[in-house]
């Protein structure tokens, strides 16, 4: 039967593949227990809805409609999270390695960031000055086709209606407390070796 409800995805790797950036307790927790939570509370929260048109009773729906865009933009993100990455020791042309490939991509970063490096700064800036928990992301804006770096408070603030994301990158505290403690930065650091730049190019289109 077809389910209207949302499900926590498979990785597209094994849980130990993203190993040294990454361990296997942290992304098996960050999987399994933090994604999985988001999913679990987008569906409780149509299921609510869903009750109440049956019962005909009233919800508080400010709070209601807060909460939904809180649980489904963590799986949301989440499921694009996992796509962006991938094991270092992978070829480039599969995606691995971190090394961005030459095509569109790489030309319009280099259009408008003036290079990868440049790009890398302001990335790496807009990650670790998120107030709190957030995101910090690649996006494209359809109507100028120029790359917008996003950053992306909770997992629903502060977002452009509309811009494709083309790559997400989780700096909440549980995608690395396990593996660097307190030093977000030397977790940005880490990412730079994982990004599947293929995929990323795949969603630029
Ligand atoms: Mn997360």
């Amino acid at each position: 039967m077809l389910t209207k409800l949302y499900s926590l995805p498979e990785l597209p790797y094994g849980y130990k593949d993203l190993e040294p950036y990454i361990s296997e307790e942290q992304l098996t927790i960050h999987h399994q227990k933090h994604h999985a939570a988001y999913v679990k509370g987008a569906n409780a929260i149509f299921e609510k809805l869903e009750k109440a048109r049956k019962d005909g009773a009233d919800l508080d729906m400010k709070a209601t409609l807060k909460e939904l865009s809180f649980h489904v933009g963590g799986h949301i993100l989440h499921s694009l999270f996992w796509q962006n990455l991938a094991p270092a020791d992978l070829p480039a042309q599969a995606g691995g390695g971190g090394k961005m490939p030459n095509g569109k991509l790489a030309d319009i970063i280099t259009e408008e960031f003036g290079g990868l490096e440049r790009f890398k700064q302001e990335f790496t800036q807009a990650a670790a000055s998120i107030e709190g928990s957030g995101w910090a992301a690649l996006t494209l804006d359809k109507q100028t086709n120029r790359p917008v770096i996003m950053q992306v408070e909770k997992h629903n603030l502060n977002m452009y209606p509309n811009f494709k994301l083309l790559m997400v990158f989780d700096f909440w505290e549980h995608a690395y407390y396990i593996d660097y403690k307190n030093e977000k930065a030397k977790f940005i650091e880490a990412f730079w070796n994982i990004v599947n730049w293929e995929e990323v190019a795949k969603r630029l289109g």
